[in-house]
C-alpha cells in the first residue's frame, strides 16, 4: 500500500498566474512532489461562485489550459503528480452537499477573503450568491475528496483550511474515523502585494506580474509599480517596510547583499527609485527565463496539455469514487444506495 502523504491544492482557471501564485504556492508544489502524493486541480466550479455567466464559462477553456501550461512551466511534472479538473468528478457535488451540513453560515459569511473576493467582483449585499459563501465549503470537498494532509496555499486561504479541518473533525466525530485532518501550508512569502500596492497581487485586480510576460512587459509594470509616495526626489529618504519594489526584491533578487545595500541607501536618500526598479526588473526577468522557455516548449507540443488533464482527470475519477464510498458507507447511507443500484442494474437502466 501507498504510505505517502498526500497533498492538495488549486488554481482558478480565471487568467494567467502570477509572481503571487509561485512564491505563495506553486513553489512549494514542485518541492513537495518529491515527497508526497500530490493532487493539483483546476477550479473551474470554484470560478462559478464569481462569474457564473456563460460567457466566463465559455472563457474558462483557454484559462484552463494557460493555467495548467503556467504549472508545468514552473516544474509541476505530471509523471509524479495528478492534475485534473474539478468539474469532471461527479462526486464533487455530492461531497460538497453533505460538507455544507457540517459548518454554520455565520462562520462561513463572516471572513475576510470571501468579502474581498466579492469587492473584487462587484458584488454586494443581495448580488452576493450563495454559491460564493460556500466557496470554503467546496474547498473542503476538494481537500478531503484525495483524504490530504497538507494544502499547500496563499495567506488568503489559511482561513479556508482550518474551516476544512474543522469539517473533517465533524465528520469523523459524527461517523467515524474517514479523513485526515488537513493541515495548511504557508510558503516564506505567504501574500505577496501587487504592483499597486494596495493589496495582494491578484488575477482580477489588475496588479498582477505575469509568469508568462515578456521582457519588455515586466520592465514597463515593474517601472509603473507603486513606491514610497514621499520620494519626490532621489535625496529623499525613503521607506522600506510595506514598498512593493523592496519585498519583490527580497523576493526575487538572490543577491541578499545587494538587496540590503539597496535597502541602506534607500533609507538614507542616496539612491532613485529607477536604480532600483531596473535592476529588479533585470532580476525579474532572470528569474523568469526558464519559466518562459519551459512555456514555449510545452505550448509547442499539441494536444500535451489536454492529455495530461484527461489523464489526470480519470486517474482522479477513481480516486474520488472511493473516498465517496467510504464517505456514504461511514453515514450509513449505503444500504439504500446499494439497494437502488441493485434494482437498477436488474432492469438494466
Ligand atoms: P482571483 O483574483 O481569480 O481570485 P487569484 O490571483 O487570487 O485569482 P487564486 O486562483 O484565487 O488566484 O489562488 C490560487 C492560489 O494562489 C491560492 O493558494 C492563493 O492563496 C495563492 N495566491 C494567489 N495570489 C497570491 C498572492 N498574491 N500571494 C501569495 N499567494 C497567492
Ligand atoms: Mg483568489
Amino acid at each position: 500500500m501507498n504510505t505517502k502523504k498526500r497533498v492538495l491544492t488549486g488554481d482558478r482557471p480565471t487568467g494567467k498566474l502570477h509572481l503571487g501564485h509561485y512564491v505563495g504556492s506553486i513553489k512549494n508544489r514542485v518541492e513537495l512532489q518529491e515527497q508526497y502524493e500530490c493532487y493539483f486541480f483546476i477550479a473551474d466550479l470554484h470560478t462559478l461562485t464569481t462569474k457564473p455567466e456563460k460567457e466566463h464559462i465559455l472563457s474558462m477553456r483557454s484559462h484552463i489550459t494557460e493555467v495548467v501550461l503556467d504549472w508545468l512551466a514552473c516544474g509541476i511534472d505530471p509523471q509524479k503528480s495528478t492534475i485534473y479538473l474539478q468539474s469532471a468528478i461527479p462526486e464533487i457535488y455530492e461531497m460538497n452537499l453533505m460538507f455544507e451540513m457540517l459548518v454554520s453560515i455565520n462562520r462561513l459569511s463572516g471572513l475576510p477573503s470571501l468579502k474581498e473576493m466579492a469587492k473584487h467582483a462587484h458584488l454586494s449585499g443581495e448580488s452576493i450568491p450563495f454559491g460564493l459563501i460556500g466557496y470554503p465549503v467546496l474547498q473542503a470537498a476538494d481537500i478531503l475528496m484525495p483524504q490530504a494532509h497538507l494544502v499547500p496555499v496563499g495567506k488568503d486561504n489559511e482561513a479556508h483550511i482550518e474551516i476544512a479541518r474543522d469539517i473533517a473533525r465533524k465528520f469523523n466525530q459524527f461517523y467515524g474515523d474517514v479523513f485526515p485532518l488537513p493541515e495548511v501550508l504557508l510558503s516564506k512569502v505567504p501574500t505577496l502585494m501587487g504592483t499597486d500596492g494596495k493589496g495582494k497581487m491578484s488575477k482580477s485586480a489588475g496588479n498582477s506580474i505575469l509568469l508568462s510576460d515578456d521582457v519588455k512587459t515586466v520592465a514597463k509594470k515593474v517601472k509603473s509599480t507603486f513606491t514610497d509616495p514621499n520620494r519626490i526626489h532621489a535625496n529623499v529618504p525613503g521607506t522600506i517596510e510595506g514598498n512593493p519594489i523592496f519585498i519583490y526584491h527580497d523576493a526575487f533578487n538572490s543577491d541578499i547583499s545587494q538587496v540590503e545595500e539597496f535597502k541602506k541607501r534607500y533609507r538614507e536618500g542616496k539612491i532613485s527609485d529607477v536604480e532600483v526598479k531596473e535592476v529588479l526588473a533585470e532580476k525579474i526577468n532572470a528569474f523568469l527565463d526558464p519559466i518562459r522557455q519551459r512555456r514555449a516548449y510545452y505550448e509547442n507540443k499539441k494536444g500535451f496539455v489536454e492529455s495530461i488533464i484527461y489523464e489526470g482527470t480519470l486517474k482522479m475519477r477513481e480516486r474520488a469514487q472511493a473516498t465517496a464510498k467510504e464517505m456514504r458507507a461511514a453515514m450509513g447511507l449505503m444500504g439504500g444506495w446499494n439497494k437502488i443500484s441493485r434494482i437498477a442494474r436488474e432492469r438494466g437502466t
